[in-house]
């Protein structure tokens, strides 16, 4: 499926790694934790979320004196799931339950190319699958491109796209969008937003107006924002995770590209640092290729 398929890179990879950590070794020691160290690294798991996942392993290692390498695939299976936030909400049904969220608003923030666009449309995509109404704000008034992209989505998928002139206030195009949907009666409005990294004052002062002016619209809007990452930019991911939840309250993450990257590891790095549940990942370009994230599919997905 969607889900064994964009992981088999990382798969064929970490498990190739891994085979070679163990070669010759009969039992867990210091060589092979080494190894497995190298092996997280290079795959782009973090170095603190190694280090913890390896003193996790040392203590079991210390515990039961002795752990042969033929049970390491249990264990990191059990260590990688540990690692991972769950993602507890996020259910496409999630969003329309509640009548008091309706429209429910999406913010969606990202540097451009991370595939911010791409993800909002499949998102349109799968809402609209499931019976829901959505509208899409073009708040990223700054690139041509990026409005005709959603453009172009929005005809694909066939929701509306609200959206101003090049160069017009960002909050002014959420306003319209977010009004509009809750005119019509939508369940959910996504809101594009500009994915410039200028400096973090700014960052937070622009993306705090669009915030502020949805919330004059909805209360409690927006309900969720979603950060979405690159998963295969490795440390500029992590890099941008740092700098946006900074900038604002990130509720969500989305992983994109991870069909294209054999270094996943990514997902579970991130996912342990920032402890900000993964929500969605990316697992190729077509509309179909965007999976709710939930821990336990992807870890059998790797295992499996
Ligand atoms: P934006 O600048 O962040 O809006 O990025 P776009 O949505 O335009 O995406 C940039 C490129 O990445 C496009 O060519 C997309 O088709 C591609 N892309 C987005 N998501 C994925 C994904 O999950 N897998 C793959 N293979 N490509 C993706």
């Amino acid at each position: 499926d969607v889900l064994d398929k964009g992981l088999e890179k990382t798969k064929v990879s970490f498990f190739s790694k891994i085979t070679r950590a163990v070669a010759g070794k009969s039992k867990v020691d210091d060589d092979v934790l080494d190894n497995l160290e190298e092996v997280l690294v290079s795959s782009d798991v973090g170095v603190d979320t190694t280090l913890k996942i390896i003193e996790r392993i040392e203590a079991r290692v210390a515990r039961d004196k002795y752990v042969g390498t033929d049970e390491l695939n249990s264990i990191l299976r059990d260590e990688i799931t540990f690692m991972l936030t769950e993602n507890q909400s996020t259910d496409v049904e999630d969003f329309t339950v509640a009548g008091d969220k309706k429209p429910y608003v999406i913010m969606v923030v990202g540097v451009n190319g991370v595939g911010k666009t791409t993800t909002i449309g499949k998102l349109a995509y799968q809402f609209k699958q499931n019976g829901m109404s959505v509208y899409l704000g073009a708040a990223d008034t700054f690139r041509a491109a990026a409005v005709e992209q959603l453009d172009i989505w929005g005809q694909r998928v066939g929701v509306p796209v609200v959206k101003q002139k090049m160069g017009s206030d960002p909050a002014s195009v959420a306003f319209d969008a977010v009004s509009s949907a809750k005119a019509h009666n939508a369940d959910v409005v996504i809101i594009d937003t500009a994915g410039r990294l200028h400096n973090k004052v700014n960052l937070m002062n622009e993306l705090t107006k669009i915030k502020n002016v949805m919330g004059k619209i909805v209360p409690d809007a927006p309900h969720e924002v979603l950060l979405i990452l690159d998963g295969s930019t490795g440390q500029n991911a992590f890099e941008q995770a740092k700098q946006f939840t900074a900038a604002t309250e990130v509720t969500g993450l989305v992983i994109t590209k991870l069909d294209g990257t054999a270094k996943g590891g990514v997902v579970l790095g991130i996912s342990d640092q920032f402890k900000i549940p993964v929500r969605y990942i990316g697992l190729g370009e077509q509309m179909e290729d965007l999976q709710v994230f939930r821990r336990k599919e992807f870890v059998d997905s790797l295992f499996g």
